[in-house]
């Protein structure tokens, strides 16, 4: 093709529904053979344009009053766009709202689909992230004084420096990689190889085509023998964090943890840390890990809750570290996040033979996939935004697992990016992975990490939990479904008689299964109590005895023996496969594929022959999902026993630590530890404590307000007087709120409430569950712009917002657990039978733990300052025999409790004061 002529448009709109909505702007820049015409436009709405938009896109009203019509700017813009490839970042988007101003059967090209496409790791596909990551320079808008993103004119300028960038990169792809791109997406491809010129063109191979096996052994870490000053040094004043690191300050309490970390690891002890906000905790264990590591030559495993700590530690803190010592390290992630190169291999050989039949959006998916395989670093999930559902639904298929995976026989086993990262963490000092790896790691006891006999937990505050589900079953019916329909088929031995009938014996039997697990599916479906949203139902011994009366028992017991005797049929015609090649079976994925088959059929047999039936230290529950699905799970009470013959028992030394693992306070420090300890089945005889409070002045820097007169949260008017509490709070502030809730319900109601009132005065409701993903949600509200962020859960933990994007957190009440866990309801029970107080050793310790967190949204930083409010009357300091444990646990703001109105002037005379 060549060079051809291309139309870059970016629009605004008034809305998202081409059907209703209408152009408000438009700027188009078409280039052919060299030369460059631009156009742009504000267009005159037929109606008003809502203030959000106004907002968002800076557009003055008066001047889009005086603008021209469509019907007159229209020709213009078709004349632009005739003979055009059009593209856009969304193209489609701009394409619809065109409609026949766009010649017919032009060919688009979407930046936002290409760049997910070409660079399907990167953060964020924003137009102005994609031109920051990318290192573009837009050129500007003649005429136009700043770039400003939302303006249809800058916003055309940044997709035009996409689409070049887009076309150079596409280039130097492997060679094998664009022939595939060139089959499935034709007519882009052929734009995007136009548009390169004479772009040097990449010769390489991708590693499916270009596959080797790795070298037999590998490496384990080595000792360190040059002079190691220990962390004091290199945390302190003198040391290479403060020489190279501008506006380094040392931290006392920082440098106290990392002591009492070296302490523990000299003494082979187990430390439980608090360490406030502003400690610096993760350096404060990195420093000593590494060392420790270093010195000794030996592993240190840290562990994480959330993907968000493990990024941190991963990008951030760690990478601080290591340019500055000679320490390995690692991270790895669960078998799962990682794709199999083999698998993929597979899939792509079968998806390629019958590539007429694949529809666009499995066309586009493997386009990413194949773009994945030859550029991923790390090859997980969390490298690989889908550029739609197709690549979701292909996932499972091509995901890394245990039994499936011929190691080191595997012809990919060199490129394999989860062996990669295991031998990396084989030589590693310091590996860090997540609570989920580490805990099945512990519990299967094989496989999946490399050994270690020092450990960091961080958010530890979590263990319990995450212990209960990691030793517990869980059976999603879909999943069992997706499996049992798996498409058995091998090519090595198909033509075996023996071989062939035990296949088709399976598939046959495996549709029966897939029936009864379908028929117990809506019996569970329909078991469900009818209520709003699929909720968990707990399998108490009364609803048992009715269940083997009514035939449910039968019916769960009788799918596992299905599955059972399906999962031995299986590991038959695994036994003739054996007979005919050996271990040549781990060589065929076909083969693993049913080796795996086998295992998962397997487990879900020994889950599903215990699940529901009464046990007094575990306990069930199903969620129903639709009308014929559900998904099963069942969890120890207590996990204390298993954490310590697993974990504490096993290892030399270990430190745990949150910002939050005391509760309630007020008296030992022991005592305020031994809620976590208990838990977690800490031995007294090798445990020490630690709590180190915050850093900051807290006193000065934070008011909590405490609203004693609301009514309960449950009452009618609740909600009417949260609403108009915050009507009157947020508009002075400029949105900066933060609003917790304990129930997604509450989010949503809350929400529709406040939106029409808050919109009209120009501020932003950022709802979770409503608005977008959590992520995206924070990430919005972190850039301003008159915000006001709710959420439920996740977000008691994870908002970190530091700066003044933050003024005011608002928490609705106190966070006790909501009653439905079956879980917390069945552990409550036991409590109650040893005649101990759920109450005050779990309800309430736990609702103070979490209390402290969101409470710890506020200050981020030194420099932060601000309100925490609290529309909960149980919490005023007289109100309750329990709200001293709240207030106490808190690191001694300002406090201000009475009815409504002294706490709005109250948060008035902080914020004249300069409080925010
Ligand atoms: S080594 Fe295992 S996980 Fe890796 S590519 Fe081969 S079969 Fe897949």
């Amino acid at each position: 093709m060549e060079h051809p002529v291309v139309a870059v448009v970016d629009l605004e709109t008034t809305g998202l529904d081409p059907g209703r909505d209408a152009i408000i702007q438009v700027a188009v820049i078409r280039r052919e053979q060299g030369a460059v015409r631009r156009f742009a436009s504000l267009v005159r709405p037929p109606a008003g344009v809502p203030e959000v938009v106004l907002r968002l896109t800076g557009l003055n009203p008066d001047a889009l009053a005086a603008a021209p019509p469509w019907p007159v700017v229209q020709p213009q813009v078709a004349a632009l766009l005739e003979g055009a490839v059009l593209a856009g970042h969304q193209a489609g988007f701009d394409r619809a709202f065109l409609g026949e101003t766009v010649p017919a059967g032009s060919p688009v090209l979407d930046t936002l689909l290409w760049s997910r496409i070409a660079w399907p790791g990167l953060a964020s596909y924003r137009l102005e992230n994609l031109v920051e990551a990318r290192g573009l320079t837009v050129e500007p808008w003649p005429g136009l004084p700043r770039a400003d993103y939302h303006d249809a004119r800058t916003d055309a300028a940044a997709a035009w420096a996409l689409v070049e960038d887009l076309a150079q990169d596409l280039a130097g792809l492997p060679v094998d990689v664009r022939q595939d791109l060139e089959r499935l997406l034709p007519e882009e491809w052929g734009v995007w190889q136009a548009l390169a010129g004479d772009a040097p063109r990449s010769a390489a191979r991708s590693p499916l085509r270009a596959p080797w096996r790795e070298e037999a052994g590998g490496s384990e870490p080595e000792a360190y023998d040059g002079p190691l000053p220990g962390a004091g040094w290199w945390l302190g004043a003198e040391g290479p964090l403060a020489a190279s690191w501008p506006g380094y300050e040392p931290r006392p309490a920082q440098a106290a943890l990392a002591r009492a970390v070296e302490a523990a690891w000299e003494q082979d002890r187990l430390l439980v840390a608090e360490a406030g906000t502003g400690t610096g905790k993760s350096l404060g264990y990195l420093v000593p890990a590494a060392l420790a590591g270093l010195g000794r030559g030996e592993r240190v495993l840290v562990t994480t809750h959330t993907v968000a700590l493990q990024d941190q530690l991963w990008q951030k803190d760690l990478p601080a570290v290591t340019g500055r010592l000679p320490v390995r390290t690692a991270l790895l992630k669960g078998r799962g996040r990682y794709l199999c190169l083999w698998k993929a291999e597979e899939a792509w050989g079968r998806a390629a033979g019958q590539e007429l039949a694949l529809s666009l959006p499995e066309r586009q998916a493997w386009a990413q996939l194949l773009v994945f395989m030859a550029r991923a670093e790390a090859g997980d999930a969390d490298e690989l935004h889908a550029v739609n559902g197709e690549v979701r639904r292909l996932w499972p298929a091509l995901q890394a697992d245990r039994e499936a995976c011929a190691g080191p026989r595997c012809p990919f086993s060199g490129p394999c990016f989860m062996r990669r990262a295991y031998r990396q963490a084989q030589a590693a000092h310091v590996v860090v992975t997540n609570h989920a790896l580490f805990l099945a790691h512990a519990a299967l006891g094989e496989g999946g990490l490399p050994p270690y006999r020092r450990l960091v937990v961080d958010e530890a505050h979590h263990l319990e939990d995450a212990a209960a589900q990691a030793f517990g079953f869980r059976l999603d019916l879909a999943e069992l479904d997706r499996v049992l329909g798996t498409r058995l088929a091998v090519r090595r031995g198909a033509q075996v008689a023996e071989v062939a009938a035990g296949l088709e014996n399976l598939r046959g039997r495996a549709r029966a299964v897939r029936e009864e697990a379908g028929r117990l599916g809506a019996r569970l479906a329909a078991a469900a109590p009818a209520g709003e949203g699929p909720r968990p139902v707990r399998v108490d011994a009364a609803r048992w005895t009715a269940w083997e009366a009514d035939g449910t028992a039968a019916a769960v017991g009788s799918l596992a023996a299905s599955l059972q005797a399906l999962a031995g049929a299986a590991g038959d015609v695994l036994e003739v496969a054996r007979g005919l090649f050996g271990e040549g079976v781990r060589e065929d994925p076909a083969w693993l594929a049913v080796l795996s088959w086998q295992r998962d059929l397997a487990a879900a047999a020994q889950g599903l022959g215990e699940w529901g039936r009464p046990h007094p230290a575990w306990v069930s529950w199903w969620t129903p999902v639709g009308e014929a699905g559900a998904v099963l799970e069942r969890r120890p009470l207590v996990v204390a026993g298993l954490l310590r013959r697993l974990i504490w028992d096993r290892v030399r030394s270990a430190v745990l630590t949150s910002a939050t693992l005391r509760a309630p306070r007020g008296r030992t420090e022991a005592e305020a530890f031994a809620f976590i300890t208990r838990v977690l089945g800490l031995p007294p005889e090798r445990l020490d404590t630690l709590a180190i409070p915050t850093p900051f002045d807290v006193p000065r820097q934070a008011l909590l307000g405490v609203v004693e007169d609301f009514p309960g949260v449950d009452e009618p008017g609740y909600l009417d007087r949260a609403a108009g509490f915050l009507e009157t709070v947020v508009p002075p502030l400029g949105g900066r709120t933060l609003v917790l809730a304990t129930s997604h319900r509450t989010v949503r109601a809350l929400a529709g409430l406040l939106r029409p009132r808050l919109e009209a005065r120009g501020l932003r409701v950022l709802a979770q569950g409503l608005d977008g993903p959590p992520g995206r949600l924070v990430r919005a509200f972190r850039q301003g712009g008159g915000s006001i962020l709710m959420g439920a859960s996740s977000f008691w933990e994870g908002v970190d917002v530091p700066g003044p994007a933050l003024a005011l957190v608002v928490i609705l009440r106190l966070p006790f657990a909501s009653p439905g866990d079956p879980l917390r309801e069945a552990r409550d029970e036991r409590l109650r039978q040893e005649g101990r107080s759920p109450f005050r050793e779990r309800a309430l310790p736990e609702a103070v733990i979490r209390f402290q967190q969101g409470f710890g949204r506020l200050l981020r930083t030194p420099a932060d300052r601000g309100a925490v409010v609290v529309l909960d009357g149980r919490l005023g300091p007289a109100a309750t025999r329990y709200s001293r444990e709240f207030l106490r646990a808190l690191p001694g703001p300002r406090l201000v409790s009475g009815p409504e109105s002294e706490v709005v002037a109250a948060l008035r005379a902080f914020w004249a004061q300069g409080g925010d």
